[in-house]
């Protein structure tokens, strides 16, 4: 018998997740597939994803994957490319880069193709990460008006605040105010922004966390939304202690019974992807019942009180995320977003598929 974590994904979340995205906007929608898609696995979810109008992710070579596969979307580079040797191959298989900086465009400038490139030009109107200021996105769009090589430009941007109270509308507002002598399509919106404020739609949506079915608020569920969980990790109690009032569990005694009680050992740790920062008390399934975890995680097991679970013995389902566990909830829980947990799913966790 194989150890008994796996994790199930359901690929027909994703798709419904996808059409939950169509029935919020009339915008072209990005599937962002980064980070492996999330930690479901690229060309899984790729496939899942087909009927996106696009895809979004890091790496050159998982895009080349990607039109190899017979992907004939658009697939866009977030980060751009990282050095003037990427600009044959983003031609050859008409992969489009985002442009968020001045090396890029002199990058270019050395390039000799004409007409063969698509790029997204990156403005910086607050999160300070990448893209061009707001007094220098004049000049950088002359620059690449008058390119040879550039075939269509699309503008963008990204907001910091499209899932908090603080919202959207300064960075908008600055966008719009640079956006407008140009009438080029426009992208500024991940899935908070998608789910919450139409006004920022424009012509292609970005959406990453929503189609795996999370949410990116931390007010609204994800079933509020008609999200499915793409992901849910699974495993089972390898062993049961029974403790008297005073004793201590696990590394540091961070849990000590007030009282005799029955705990149950899990094979999963942080070494599976589970985060070693969730306290005691983070919420756990065991056998479809809401009990909670105790002590410290480690490496490859953890700690779950069984008080509501008198039935739960060696062998009982344990469900850490996912399908009745909401992710967003054991994030929380570990002081993280679900996005992190999703990617640090462990290479040595197997993935089923239905
Ligand atoms: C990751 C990413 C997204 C997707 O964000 P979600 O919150 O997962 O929807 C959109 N745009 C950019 C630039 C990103 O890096």
């Amino acid at each position: 018998m194989p150890r008994p974590i796996f994790a199930q994904l359901d690929l027909n979340a994703l798709e419904n997740n996808l059409h939950v995205a169509r029935r919020m906007t009339r915008a072209r929608i990005m599937a962002v597939i980064k980070a492996d898609g999330y930690g479901h696995g690229l060309l899984r979810v790729a496939d899942a994803l087909k009927q996106a109008d696009g895809f979004a992710l890091l790496d050159l070579h998982e895009a080349i994957q990607l039109r190899e596969a017979g992907f004939r979307q658009t697939i866009l580079l977030l980060e751009g490319f990282f050095s003037a040797e990427d600009l044959p191959l983003l031609a050859e298989y008409q992969i489009t880069t985002v442009i968020h900086s001045a090396w890029q465009i002199a990058c270019l400038e050395a390039y000799p193709e004409r007409n063969t490139l698509d790029v997204w030009l990156k403005i910086n109107t607050g999160m300070n990460r990448l893209g061009f200021l707001p007094s220098e996105v004049s000049a950088a769009m002359t620059q690449l008006e008058q390119h040879a090589a550039i075939r269509d430009i699309t503008l963008m941007s990204h907001f910091a605040h499209a899932d908090e109270a603080r919202g959207v509308t300064e960075q908008l507002s600055v966008f719009h105010d640079l956006a407008s002598p140009y009438r080029m399509a426009r992208s500024i919106g991940n899935s908070a922004a998608l789910i919450r404020y139409p006004q920022t739609h424009g012509d292609w949506v970005r959406a990453g966390v929503m189609l795996y079915g999370a949410s990116p608020f931390v007010d609204t569920s994800a079933q509020q939304l008609g999200l499915r969980p793409v992901m849910t990790l699974n495993s089972r109690i390898i062993a049961v202690q029974h403790l008297r009032t005073g004793d201590e569990v696990g590394y540091s005694a961070v849990f000590k019974a007030d009282r005799a009680m029955r705990i149950g050992i899990v094979a999963c740790g942080y070494a599976d992807g589970y985060p070693r920062h969730a306290a005691n008390g983070t919420p756990i399934l065991v056998d479809g019942v809401v009990t909670c975890t105790l002590g410290r995680v480690s490496m490859d097991m953890l700690y779950v009180d069984l008080s509501p679970v008198p039935k739960a013995q060696v062998g009982s389902n344990v469900v850490l995320w996912g399908e009745g566990m909401p992710i967003e909830q054991v994030a929380r829980a570990a002081g993280t977003i679900s996005y992190e947990l999703m990617c640090a799913l462990a290479k040595r966790v197997p993935i089923r598929e239905g």
